[in-house]
């Protein structure tokens, strides 16, 4: 068994029902169950401006699949769920990233793991230190130290 953390975010079409939807989609994989999920919270887009606000979350999950596998589920879902690719930051329907899996560092042209921005985005650092207050991301360490050491953004939690 293994065990992953991925991090979930939509900006389009009732984006905290997306979320839930994967949540329920990637529940149902093959050999995998879903563990333990964040709050849903609201961030600022990253890229362009002029898009809605994200909601994003933090799902454990433990699972038999390979992290190449589990990535081709998780695009399937995507693809699956409505997601049409409009521009680099943009809006999304869903967007599903293996954000950490086991203590594993890897490195191909279509998969990094841990991913290579998550220690700089409060919208993933946030709900996964909700779930997981002691984890470390490999080479970097804690991730609510992490977190501590961003700058003030725009995060606010939308359930508990
Ligand atoms: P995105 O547009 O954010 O969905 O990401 C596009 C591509 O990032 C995907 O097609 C993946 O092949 C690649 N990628 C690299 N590392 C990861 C990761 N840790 N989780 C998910 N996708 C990843």
């Amino acid at each position: 068994m293994h065990y992953v953390y991925i991090g979930l975010g939509s900006n389009l079409s009732d984006p905290g029902q997306q979320i839930l939807l994967a949540l329920n989609s990637i529940n149902e994989l093959p050999n995998t169950d879903l563990v333990s999920t964040s709050s849903l919270y609201g961030s600022k887009p990253l890229g362009p401006q002029d898009q809605p606000d994200f909601v994003n979350s933090v799902c454990l999950v433990k699972t038999e699949l390979s992290p190449q596998g589990l990535l081709e589920a998780l695009k399937k879902i995507e693809k699956d769920q409505g997601r049409v690719k409009k521009r680099l930051w943009g809006e999304r329907l869903i967007d599903l990233d293996i954000l950490l899996y086991d203590d594993m560092e890897m490195t191909t042209e279509e998969l990094t793991i841990p991913h290579s921005q998550m220690h700089l985005r409060d919208f993933v650092l946030k709900p996964l230190v909700e779930i997981a207050p002691a984890i470390k991301i490999p080479k970097l360490g804690s991730a609510e130290q992490l977190l501590a050491q961003l700058a003030d953004g725009y995060l606010i939690t939308l359930n508990s």
